[in-house]
């Protein structure tokens, strides 16, 4: 009797299982397509009409901008396996993907508590905007989403053109917008280092920080000449919107920075 109830319960939660699989696949819209993270074919399902942080890899469940920077990464500098590579600021998917198959990779995080230069863990500690790598070290400098949270960009540019090799190239994401005209600063540093808030503040989640991030610029169509300015770096927009690469949304453009070769 007592078996006979199991296998009954057993049967009861098969089919609950079952029911829930068969609904979650109907109603969210999806599509067969090819990952560049996980490098094969998969099926990309939309969660929510905000695609920026719901269309994902069934496979992986990287978003949008995951797929969109190693895309880019693959176009620009399709060598870059076997190159020099440096992410800034790494986390989730992206950066175990380039770990795994770049043969040269390292990475940083801004951390408060580690002298600059030295590790904690397996990412050494850094500050963007006064790096301890010496001059022409990096063929590819990575960071997503970063660039709206730097304090002093102009700074930071400069540091990322000085480590690049010539012809190295910053690879990047960032939101952008475009219809601003003009690049909104919302926060500066004041000279006893407390934070100027300039516009209301605006906090972004941080991988190693609770509190999140805080937005410091909401860049606009002028950013191409601030890093020109600030680093003699000449930048491509690049948008490859594609559902059969799963790259879709907003905030999907990808930011290409080359320092000159000198040639
Ligand atoms: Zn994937």
């Amino acid at each position: 009797m007592i078996r006979l109830l199991k296998r009954v319960a057993r049967k009861a939660i098969d089919l609950r299982k079952k029911f829930r699989a068969n609904k979650l696949h109907r109603s969210y819209e999806r599509n067969s397509g090819y990952c560049v993270i996980c490098e094969q074919e998969t099926v990309f399902v939309i969660y929510h009409s905000w695609l920026r942080d719901n269309y994902k890899c069934e496979r992986c469940n990287t978003i949008p901008r995951n797929r969109a920077l190693i895309n880019s990464v693959n176009i620009f500098s399709p060598d870059w396996k076997n190159l020099q590579v440096h992410e800034s600021s790494p986390g989730g998917k992206v950066s175990e993907f380039l770990k795994k198959n770049c043969k040269d990779y390292c990475s940083s995080h801004y951390y408060t508590d580690v002298e600059r230069g030295k590790y904690k863990g397996e990412h050494r500690s850094e500050d963007l905007c006064q790096l301890t790598f010496e001059d022409n070290s990096f063929d590819l400098f990575l960071t997503s989403d970063v660039f709206e949270h730097v304090m002093e960009p102009e700074k930071a540019f400069s540091e990322i053109a000085r480590v690049l090799k010539p012809g190295g190239m910053h690879i990047f994401t960032m939101p952008w917008y475009p219809k601003l005209k003009k690049t909104v600063q919302r926060a500066s540093l004041n000279e006893d280092g407390t934070i100027n808030y300039l516009e209301e503040a605006v906090y972004h989640g941080n991988p190693i920080a609770g509190e999140g991030s805080l937005v410091t610029f909401d860049w606009s169509l002028d950013f191409t000449d601030f890093i020109f300015l600030h680093s003699g770096m000449t930048t491509t927009i690049f948008v490859d919107r594609d559902r059969k690469k799963g790259i879709d949304g907003e905030f999907i453009e990808v930011f290409i920075s080359r320092k000159p070769d000198g040639k």
